[in-house]
């Protein structure tokens, strides 16, 4: 695995390389565009391509993920994923560019560590039928189940449950691709500045591929919002 250097200027050239929301679409695609539109319909957005892919299809999915970024990266164009593409401010509608809709499952719940691995791509109601029936839940999950875990990420969600903190702070790990095509683990002590920068970074610094997260016991009391 490569690692990058943590410095804020290579996190900002690769933003600039995933969403350049000013590259012009090659003249020839006009006539054959796709529209996309976020939840609030109000957001029309022609793109050049829309990839629908599920993150958890292995190597296979790495290697077309890669794939496509070059394609992207060469014909000078924006790149941005999106789940449910409830974000009402067209931040993961690229215009003439690459549109990037990921959809995934819980890969593997670890009950005695009290977390789980989950697809970027997976949805929180997929995070609710896999932890039920063991008796778990998220630590922190967004109000609406249709939400995806990784995009929670990328906004840092308050979530519902308030007492225990923003989304962020129930994240242990995580793995992104980068604008190049190479893949990083973050952590509060690994990558850190990356691991904090894309903690609400709108997906503007790669793209998150699978998270390790916290889960409780499905009965436990949140604490008291007083307390
Ligand atoms: C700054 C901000 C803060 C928000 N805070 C809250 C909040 O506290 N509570 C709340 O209920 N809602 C909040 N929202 C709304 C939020 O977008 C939705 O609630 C929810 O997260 C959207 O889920 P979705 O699957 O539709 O995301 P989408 O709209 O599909 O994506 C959301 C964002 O994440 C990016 N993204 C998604 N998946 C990936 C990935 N795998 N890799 C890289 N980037 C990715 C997208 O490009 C986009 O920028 C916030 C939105 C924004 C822009």
């Amino acid at each position: 695995m490569r690692h990058i250097r943590s410095t804020r200027r290579d996190f900002i050239g690769g933003a600039l390389a995933l969403a350049a929301s000013n590259a012009v679409a090659p003249g020839g695609l006009a006539g054959e565009r796709t529209i996309l539109n976020d939840a609030s319909r109000l957001d029309p957005t022609p793109v050049a391509k829309h990839w629908r892919v599920q993150t958890d299809d292995g190597d296979d999915f790495i290697a077309s993920l890669r794939s496509e970024l070059a394609e992207a990266a060469a014909a000078k164009r924006p790149v941005a994923v999106g789940v449910a593409r409830h974000s009402m401010g067209g931040q993961s509608l690229p215009r003439d560019g690459t549109a990037i809709t990921l959809s995934g499952r819980v890969l593997q719940p670890d009950v005695a560590a009290r977390t789980y691995l989950v697809s970027a791509g997976a949805r929180w109601a997929d995070v609710i039928r896999t932890l039920d029936p063991l008796g778990f839940s998220p630590a922190v999950m967004q109000s609406n189940n249709d939400f995806g875990v990784g995009s929670t990420y990328c906004v840092n969600a308050h979530g519902w449950p308030v007492p225990y903190g923003p989304f962020g702070s129930t994240v242990r790990s995580l793995r992104m691709m980068l604008a190049d095509g190479s893949i990083v683990e973050c952590s509060r002590s690994k990558n850190s500045e990356l691991f904090s920068l894309s903690m609400g970074g709108y997906g503007l610094f790669g793209i998150i591929l699978d998270l390790e997260l916290d889960i409780r016991p499905t009965c436990s009391s949140p604490p008291s919002w007083r307390s």
